[in-house]
């Protein structure tokens, strides 16, 4: 019911795809981010239509709130997303190291404090696999430690061998037949066994650890394998650098997932190195302050400049919001807080992502990745309306 077959490559950049028990998904994919049970003011038509194929929900938000065993007996998370195409759930552990204020950490899981209630929760292996088999996602993620960026070796060499062993206890819940409470909890009694466990690599920016937690991660012989622990202010450099091994170290007959990382230069510069899925709030987050992805550069629709400008956000773009509404419309409805705002450039920014993996994939099947990707990221990062701004230190 889980699979991945590698279609053709152009180096180390693989066109592919995945097969899920909700369909297929053409890969290299991004992956739009569903934080609580909903792509923040869109509608599931209006994600298929804006080309997204596979979205990710966030264990840690969902299990705090309705709670797991509340989406369970919802039917499912797909169900209460009313998402009926491929989806992924993290393991929460993320954002217990990144958002919520953390009790204590141990070799069993981690303790942490509801940012809801201030309740204590606690967050092992086992219980991430079982929530994550609650909410029923196609894909599920293995619970790792997530060192702040600036962690020493010693302190990554630490996390890395927790995440190991969370690793192979996440392999074992995972394995275990569904009994009890479970089966009898409606439309579930049978999914968890096709959900498809991916382990996270981690490491930080150390060559030796990053070997070391990829070695320790394909012992388990995983169904996926994501490279966590980027994305944390290590740079474009330095994430290159940990990409430019992944090649050897993950197997090349498995997909490969780069947890939160969404900018478009990084995306190319992942997919050159081997990396299949993605996902990331960016498009969405910067949608709702009112910034447009465009392929001349990125745009800020309250910019007194386009007050009155009849263009679309991008004439190139084929989405329900260019087609429809003007720059100066939807410098308005932000202006004036109207909540069609924020979902109009979220749908053309979703566009705009799915369009740019289609020319990321036709590229690489027609053998030209790299040549293109040079036109395009000069276009992204020089036009608009930060050109001199910080998007050209990004080059
Ligand atoms: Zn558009």
């Amino acid at each position: 019911m889980f699979g991945y077959q590698c279609i053709a490559t152009d180096g180390k950049a693989r066109l592919g795809r995945l097969q899920t028990p909700h369909g297929k998904v053409e890969t290299p994919v991004f992956m739009p981010v569903g934080t609580a049970g909903s792509v923040k003011g869109v509608t599931p038509d209006q994600l298929i239509a804006a080309g997204a194929g596979m979205i990710l929900g966030n264990t840690y938000h969902l299990m705090l709130r309705p709670g797991a065993e509340t989406v369970a007996r919802l039917g499912g998370l797909h169900r209460v997303m009313a998402w009926e195409a491929p989806l992924l759930t993290d393991s929460g552990g993320y954002q217990v190291f990144s958002l919520a204020h953390m009790r204590k950490l141990s070799a069993e899981g981690v303790t942490f404090q509801s940012h809801i209630d201030g309740s204590a929760v606690e967050l092992t292996p086992a219980k991430a696999v079982y929530v994550q088999r609650l909410l029923g996602a196609d894909v599920i993620m293995q619970l790792d430690e997530c060192p702040p960026g600036q962690a020493d070796h010693d302190a990554v060499a630490a996390a890395v061998e927790r995440s190991a062993r969370w690793a192979r206890l996440c392999r074992d819940a995972w394995r275990e037949p569904l009994t009890g409470a479970f089966q009898a909890l409606p439309c579930h009694s049978t999914q968890g066994k096709y959900q498809a466990l991916f382990g996270i690599q981690q490491g930080g920016v150390h060559a030796d650890l990053r070997a070391a937690s990829a070695a320790a991660l394909v012992e388990l012989d995983l169904p996926g394998y994501a490279v966590g622990g980027v994305s944390v202010g290590e740079g474009h450099e330095a994430l290159c650098d940990v990409l430019d091994a992944i090649d050897d170290q993950l197997p090349r007959n498995r997909p490969r997932y780069l947890m939160g990382v969404g900018e478009p230069r990084d995306i190319i510069a992942a997919v050159i190195r081997g990396i299949d899925m993605f996902d990331c709030v960016l498009p969405t987050r910067n949608a709702r302050n009112a910034q447009a992805f465009t392929w001349q550069g990125r745009l800020r629709l309250r910019n007194a400049r386009h007050a009155e400008d009849a263009a679309p956000v991008d004439e190139m773009c084929g989405c329900y919001t260019c087609r429809n509404y003007s720059r100066g419309t939807l410098r308005h409805l932000f202006m004036a807080k109207e909540m069609l705002g924020p979902t109009l450039v979220t749908i053309h920014n979703l566009h705009f992502f799915s369009t740019f993996m289609t020319a990321i994939r036709k590229a690489i099947a027609a053998g030209t990745l790299k040549a293109s990707a040079n036109a395009w990221l000069a276009a992204i990062y020089e036009g608009g309306d930060e050109e001199g701004e910080k998007e050209s230190e990004v080059l």
